[in-house]
This record gives structure tokens, C-alpha cells and sequence, in this order.
């Protein structure tokens, strides 16, 4: 079909390195690393902040971010069964895209009437979630999708190409990568049950194919929208805080960027042997957006540094800071992006 692809990039060591023992191919990875090759910042930055230094406090919930004279002084948090005060020089905020703005915007005070970082408007707004359809085939040879990581082999094109042709023009804005799956026999099983409707013996005998089983999975680009937001809900949590109202749809856009992948996803399943092609049509994955990045700060949230607009000593530093999404996955620009902010809030030091 014309179509660049590449081996998924990874951070998982094939060798020794350092205290991690090479990968085991056993495909647990998204369940959590039993031996630890998975480079997650459990085994590669954690130990190190540890060792120079850090304190880390577990099991603990912050519900507010405490303001005086525009400053941020510090968060209460709730650890051990009361409330607690930790003063503070700077205050990062890192919950992620729904527990960011929640935390923003429930801190809420007599100077901040709207929440935290919020003359904007936008704390809350432009979620995004990114697209992860996927289709499904059986093929003759033996995949046995068990075995190694979940993806192996990736395709950007669409990230690139901005014309597309013939059944494939490119009718919408944006773009997705997508890359082969091998889910693990229960996410298969539940995959089948929830998106393919199958159940009792049915599920039993498809089940018996699994190691014929491919997939390709995209992960695409949804435009940022005000409208998809969150905001604060009436129902309260166990520490007595409003807990997040999530509201997002579709645009047309997201729409046919969706039917263009499912198109192209069964072309190249069907092109590489695959029989019985279905769509798994409703999936999304990962979350971004509701604490803007930007130059002006009437249009975001915080600047080029994760830096807020409104109070100085206050940074917010996870997916949230995403202006838009892109069409791969979020995680290492997450990462990229603290080491950042880390970088320029050390430059700072007194
Ligand atoms: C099954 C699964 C597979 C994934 N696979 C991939 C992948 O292959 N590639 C990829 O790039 N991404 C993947 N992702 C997405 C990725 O995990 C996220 O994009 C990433 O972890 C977001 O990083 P973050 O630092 O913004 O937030 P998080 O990693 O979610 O960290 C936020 C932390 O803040 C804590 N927190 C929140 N609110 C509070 C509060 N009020 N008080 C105290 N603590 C709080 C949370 O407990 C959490 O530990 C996957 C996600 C899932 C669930
Ligand atoms: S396949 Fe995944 S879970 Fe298993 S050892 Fe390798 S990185 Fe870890």
C-alpha cells in the first residue's frame, strides 16, 4: 500500500541495564512490569529522586492549594486519616487532565473567586481524549498476541500526509498513527464480549482462534473544544470534595478522521492476509487538554514553562498542559515536558 512503518519505539531495555534485567517478552507490560524492565519513572526517576533527597508521601489526597497576596503558601492534604498543611515555596500540580483542573478549581478562595490559574476561563475546557478504534482479523499463520509487548510495529503516515488518494483522501484536519495490538487472552476475551457482542459458547469457540488473532489500533488526533470540559459536580467524594463532571462528544472532524482510519485499518488487515475484518468503532484512550499551554493569557492557562499566568510560584505539569493532542501517544512528551519545567524552576533557585 505505499505505507512507511517502523518497530514501536519502546522504553523497555532487550539487555542489562543498570538494575533492570532485560524484557521477558511476556506482554504484562500495561498491567505493570514484573521484572522491571519497563523503564516507568517507577524504576528510572523515582529511585533517583529518592536518593537525592525526595520525600515521597503516599495515600495522600490534596483538596486545596492555599493562596496569600497572590502567591501560592502551600496545599492541605489528607494522609492518615486527617487533614494536613504543607507550606510550600512552589507548587506543582501533576493529577492529570480530570484531577488538575478539579484540584484548580476546587481551591477556589476569596482572591481566586473562579479557582486557581483561572482568569482565563479555561481551566477545565478543551479536553481531549485521543481516538483508539481499532479492527480485527484472523489470520492463518500463528500471531500468538500474548507474546512480547502489546505493539510492536507502527505506521505515522497519516501524521504526514495531508492529501491522502482516491478512497483515502484526506477529508479531515489532523492526524493519526496506528500500530499492531496483541492484547493478552482476558482483554481479548473482554474485547470480544463488550465490542463484538459475543457471549456463552460463541465467546468460547472465537476464543479458541486467539492465536490467530491481529489487530491495528490508531491513536488519532480530536481537535481541542471548549464545549468538552470539565467542571465541578454537586456529589461529593469521601473527603467531602465535589468530584469532576466530565462532558465531551465528537465533532465532525473527529468523526471523519475516524471513518477515514477505520477505512484505511481494514485495507491494510485485509491487504496483509486478515479474514473476517471487524471494527472495534467506540474506543478512545489517554487524556489532555484542561490546563492549556500558550503565549497569550487570555487564550491559556499556563506559559512555555507550565509556569501559571496568574500566581508565579504555581506550575502545572502532566498531560493537561497540552494545547492540542497529536496523533501518538502522550506519554514521553509528558515526561520531556517536566524535565522541562524541573529545569527552568531549578534555574530559579535562591
Ligand atoms: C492501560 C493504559 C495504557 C496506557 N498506555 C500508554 C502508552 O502505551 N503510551 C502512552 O504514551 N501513554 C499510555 N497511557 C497513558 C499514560 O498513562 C498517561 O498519558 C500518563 O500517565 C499521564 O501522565 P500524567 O503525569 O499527566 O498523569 P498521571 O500519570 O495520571 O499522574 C497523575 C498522578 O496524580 C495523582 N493525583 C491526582 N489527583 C491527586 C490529588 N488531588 N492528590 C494527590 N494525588 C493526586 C494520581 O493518583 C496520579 O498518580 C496509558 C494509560 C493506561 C491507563
Ligand atoms: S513484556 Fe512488558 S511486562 Fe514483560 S518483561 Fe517485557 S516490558 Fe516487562
Amino acid at each position: 500500500m505505499g505505507i512507511d512503518w517502523t518497530p514501536t519505539p519502546l522504553a523497555t531495555v532487550s539487555a542489562p541495564h543498570g538494575d533492570a534485567p532485560p524484557c521477558v517478552y511476556r506482554g504484562f507490560c500495561t498491567l505493570g512490569c514484573s521484572t522491571n524492565a519497563k523503564q516507568s519513572v517507577l524504576v528510572s526517576y523515582l529511585p533517583r529522586a529518592l536518593k537525592a533527597g525526595a520525600e515521597i508521601r503516599d495515600l495522600a489526597m490534596v483538596g486545596r492549594i492555599e493562596t496569600k497576596n497572590g502567591r501560592a503558601t502551600g496545599v492541605h492534604y489528607f494522609r492518615e486519616g486527617k487533614w494536613r498543611f504543607q507550606r510550600a515555596k512552589n507548587v506543582v500540580v501533576a493529577g492529570y487532565a480530570i484531577e488538575t483542573p478539579r484540584l484548580l478549581l476546587n481551591s477556589a478562595n476569596q482572591e481566586f473567586p473562579d479557582g486557581l490559574a483561572n482568569s482565563s476561563g479555561l481551566v477545565g475546557k478543551n479536553l481531549m481524549v485521543q481516538g483508539n478504534q481499532a479492527v480485527w482479523g484472523v489470520l492463518d499463520e500463528e500471531i500468538r498476541s500474548y507474546k512480547g509487548p502489546p505493539s510492536l510495529a507502527i505506521s505515522e503516515h497519516w501524521n504526514y500526509d495531508d492529501k491522502g488518494y482516491g478512497p483515502f483522501a484526506k477529508d479531515f484536519f489532523g492526524g493519526y498513527s496506528y500500530m499492531s495490538q496483541g492484547p493478552l487472552p482476558q482483554l481479548w476475551a473482554n474485547t470480544q464480549a463488550s465490542a463484538h457482542g459475543l457471549w456463552g459458547e460463541a465467546l468460547v469457540s472465537e476464543m479458541q482462534r486467539y492465536n490467530h488473532v491481529a489487530g491495528l489500533k490508531v491513536v488519532s488526533e480530536y481537535m481541542p473544544q471548549e464545549r468538552n470540559r470539565v467542571t465541578l459536580a454537586d456529589v461529593k467524594d469521601q473527603y467531602g470534595l465535589p468530584v469532576a463532571r466530565i462532558t465531551y462528544s465528537w465533532c465532525e472532524n473527529d468523526k471523519a478522521l475516524n471513518r477515514h482510519a477505520l477505512k484505511f485499518m481494514r485495507e491494510a488487515l485485509s491487504a496483509a492476509g486478515g479474514r473476517e475484518v471487524w471494527d472495534q468503532g467506540d474506543d478512545t484512550c489517554h487524556l489532555n487538554g484542561t490546563a492549556r499551554m500558550g503565549a497569550n493569557p487570555r487564550t491559556s492557562v499556563v506559559d512555555a514553562d507550565c509556569r501559571s499566568w496568574d500566581i508565579p510560584n504555581l506550575y502545572v505539569c502532566d498531560g493537561s498542559v497540552f494545547p492540542t493532542v497529536g496523533g501518538v501517544n502522550p506519554s514521553l512528551t509528558i515526561q520531556a515536558v517536566a524535565l522541562r519545567t524541573a529545569d527552568r524552576i531549578f534555574a530559579e533557585r535562591r
